[in-house]
């Protein structure tokens, strides 16, 4: 009905008088537009481009004139009427908001009566007069005073909500530590009684009589097993990123560490046939480095490469030294990961979504995990000195276009102690059962 009607927009805290203005100014063909804070009213005149503005002097989040001020530093504001309410007359405030850059003011209560004719003035060009500008100079440099105590404040207050909040993230991370802590002991009996059950002679012949019993008891020892990896991979979580991990450096045999991690794997690699390329000649024989946290870092990858690959896909391990750095990737033909998620898939228990292009995974992994993995092998990389990224084509189920996860790490040799035996093999090879 107002297409072509001007639009003014009222960045107002009092509801009353919003809604008051807002009723006149419609009435007489207006089309308006309300925001009760300032920054929401500066991100709605940023959208609607207004034909007036109306601001109140003080807003819960800005001053009138601060928001006078930000939005005629942008050209296209820099000719829009702006009209301050002010709470009163007061003379100071009234030209501290003219050195702002406002065009009129008018004082509430708001004449309502009046305010038809007013806005007319203002939208077409009128301004309250302002004679004297010695006064102007003053309330200038007291305005720009003004902010700069305001900044000074907002900073304060900033600083003091942070120290808040990293106090809070501190006692949350104390909290999941001790609870994994706590939760470890009962678990560790927990296992022992399921085992000792297990190994009982009566339970065992039970066991042969009864499928049901012997599948029952496999479960209960399966579930036990997973809740204290869980348990464990929060507690390692929590040590790195509560920086309390500490590195035991030691001669690392990488080609050999690999192969172990992928002999862990071997039945789900054979029962989902997945083909595994590593050629162990491209990884050092011996580096210094935390061997079982490397070990750690390398399983969650090849772990994720497995859950993230339908049956009958390829993981590709490789590495190159380049004089002190050794890159290696595990790549796979899976899912895939999307540009958005590249970003976060390295924070805690972020998780990108479900495991849902083959079921097997889920038998053998029981599904998703707690979105730890990546962090976990970020904290250790980066303790390391290292870095780890990720590269792939997005996340499509359909064309699976795969991931990359690059590690490069510095290599420290330790030349005077080859203690390791390798089995060089020179190609690329299919990963046997040995
Ligand atoms: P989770 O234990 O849930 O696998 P991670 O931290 O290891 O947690 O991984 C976080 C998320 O990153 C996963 O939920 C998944 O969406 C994505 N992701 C990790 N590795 C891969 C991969 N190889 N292919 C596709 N997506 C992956």
């Amino acid at each position: 009905m107002f297409e072509s009607a001007p639009t003014i927009l009222i960045i107002e805290h009092d509801e009353q008088t919003r809604h008051d203005v807002q009723f006149i100014l419609k009435g007489i063909g207006y089309h308006v537009v309300t925001a009760p804070r300032g920054l929401d009213g500066i991100d709605l005149a940023r959208k609607i481009n207004p034909d007036l503005i109306i601001v109140a002097m003080e807003l819960p989040d800005l001053m009138g004139g601060e928001l006078a001020t930000t939005l005629r530093s942008e050209s296209r504001f820099r000719e829009t009427p702006m009209i301050v309410f002010m709470e009163n007359d007061d003379a100071t405030l009234r030209d501290m908001a003219f050195a702002a850059g406002i065009n009129g003011h008018m004082v509430k209560p708001i004449n309502l009566e009046a305010l038809p004719f007013n806005i007319e003035f203002y939208m077409s060009g009128g301004t309250d007069s302002i004679d004297d500008t010695e006064r102007l100079q003053v309330a200038r440099s007291r305005f720009l005073q003004d902010v700069v105590k305001r900044l000074e404040e907002r900073i304060r207050e900033l600083e003091d909500k942070n120290e808040t909040l990293e106090r809070i993230d501190q006692m949350k991370d104390s909290f999941i530590q001790l609870t994994a802590h706590e939760l470890r002991t009962p678990l560790t009996l927990i296992t022992g009684y399921s085992r000792l059950l297990e190994d009982h002679p009566p339970m065992q012949e039970l066991r042969e009589k009864d499928e049901g019993m012997s599948t029952l008891i496999d479960g209960l020892v399966e579930s036990i097993t997973r809740m204290q990896g869980i348990i464990e991979e929060i507690l390692t979580v929590s040590r790195i990123m509560t920086s309390q991990i500490e590195l035991t450096l030691a001669p690392t045999n990488m080609s050999k560490l690999v192969r172990d991690v992928l002999h862990q794997y071997i039945d789900v690699i054979d029962e989902r046939n997945l083909t595994v390329y590593f050629s162990e000649d491209e990884w050092p024989q011996s580096m210094r480095a935390d061997g079982d946290l490397l070990r750690l870092t390398i399983s969650n990858l090849v772990s994720n490469a497995i859950k993230y690959t339908p049956d009958g896909g390829e993981i590709r391990l490789h590495a190159q030294t380049k004089g002190k750095l050794l890159r290696f990737s595990v790549i796979d033909t899976g899912i895939g990961i999307s540009e958005d998620q590249k970003s976060v898939i390295f924070e805690r228990f972020h998780i990108g979504g479900a495991v849902e292009t083959h079921t097997t995974s889920k038998t053998a992994f029981g599904g998703g995990g707690l979105g730890l993995g990546l962090a976990i092998c970020k904290g250790i990389i980066e303790a390391h000195g290292g870095t780890i990224t990720v590269e792939s084509d997005g996340h499509d189920p359909d064309r699976l276009p795969g991931s990359a996860f690059i590690v490069i790490l510095p290599v420290i040799a330790n030349s005077s102690q080859n203690v390791f035996s390798t089995n060089k093999t020179g190609v690329l090879k299919r990963l046997a059962r040995s």
